[in-house]
């Protein structure tokens, strides 16, 4: 009892210590997402997963990489006036922009971990080769929303998008997994979704659905596959109108929006009557250029 008691004095002091450490690294990590670009960081220890239950075991952190003991997330804002423009050439070159620039912080975030003796390892951006893999197998490996959560950057909503307070769902996401356990952040509490159905009302698809017991909603996996494949043959992916209309983020402000809600509501019935419409004029303007309306184009 008495070795026991001594050794359990010691503990405190280093314990103490050990924490002191893990936070400066935390702080080292999100300075050097910081210094690359990020916009947003997150921590999430991979007992979150367990604790929420939410993913299946196969699909968690420790599933994947066993040494996992933090999960790092990275993300990077989508500026509101391209992704309005969808579907556009801009916003397919702002798409693939920013998965680059996840997957390089990622894959360097990674390196520099390892460089500092704490081994780690990153998920991909886009866990999916093509499209028609994904019609066959619909899921991914790992999903970067969840870790988002957990990592405490936002909230799920209705339309299955991660909700974020800056950026609302015009947000992308990478993870880097790591051996080291650094302080968690705290979740975030509130939901930010508003169940204002917008996004559903706006799907061209009809893919997202309210249901009356939970804020997130019946999505149709295959029907929004359907419009990626659409608008992929016709060079201008993704869809992303869920992500545009939602009301949620503090982007919003910053772009001065007056009756933006309104128009997003109107808008397919309005460029039906008036392909012209003065008020779709700038989005109207760079979707004519640079895309096919064939829905096989090719290079
Ligand atoms: S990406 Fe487009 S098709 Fe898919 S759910 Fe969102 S609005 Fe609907
Ligand atoms: S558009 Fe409205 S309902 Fe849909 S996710 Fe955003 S806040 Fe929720």
């Amino acid at each position: 009892m008495a070795a026991r008691a001594k050794k359990f004095d010691l503990n405190p002091r280093r314990e103490k210590q050990t924490a002191k450490q893990n936070s400066n690294l935390k702080s080292l990590i999100r300075k050097f997402c910081i210094d690359r670009g990020a916009d947003l960081v997150g921590f999430a220890p991979v007992e979150r997963w367990d604790e929420a239950g939410e993913v299946p075991p196969d699909f968690r952190p420790r599933t994947i990489w066993p040494p996992a003991r933090t999960v790092i997330v990275i993300g990077l804002a989508m500026p509101l006036p391209i992704v309005e423009t969808t579907p556009s050439v801009l916003h397919m070159e702002l798409y693939k922009t920013s998965n680059r620039e996840l997957d390089q912080m990622a894959y360097d975030l990674t390196r520099y971990l390892n460089r500092l003796g704490h081994a780690s390892f990153f998920f991909p951006r886009d866990g999916y080769g093509t499209l028609k893999a994904l019609r066959e197998n619909p899921t991914a490996a790992f999903s970067h929303v969840m870790a988002a959560k957990y990592a405490g950057l936002g909230t799920i909503g209705l339309s299955h998008n991660l909700l974020t307070k800056e950026f609302g769902p015009r947000v992308r996401l990478v993870s880097v997994f790591t051996s080291a356990s650094l302080p968690p952040d705290p979740m975030v509490a509130e939901e930010l979704c508003i169940q204002c159905e917008a996004c559903a009302k706006c799907c061209p698809k009809k893919a997202i659905r309210r249901r009356p017991d939970q804020v997130v909603g019946d999505y149709d996996k295959m029907a929004c596959l359907e419009m990626a494949e659409e608008l992929t043959a016709r060079r201008c992916y993704p869809c992303g109108i869920c992500t545009k209309v939602c009301p949620i983020g503090q982007d919003r402000v910053l772009y001065k929006q007056k009756g933006a809600m309104k128009k997003y509501l109107k808008e397919t019935e309005a460029l039906a009557k008036n392909p012209d419409d003065p008020e779709y004029k700038s989005w109207s303007h760079v979707r004519k250029y640079g895309i096919s309306k064939l829905k096989n184009a090719r290079d």
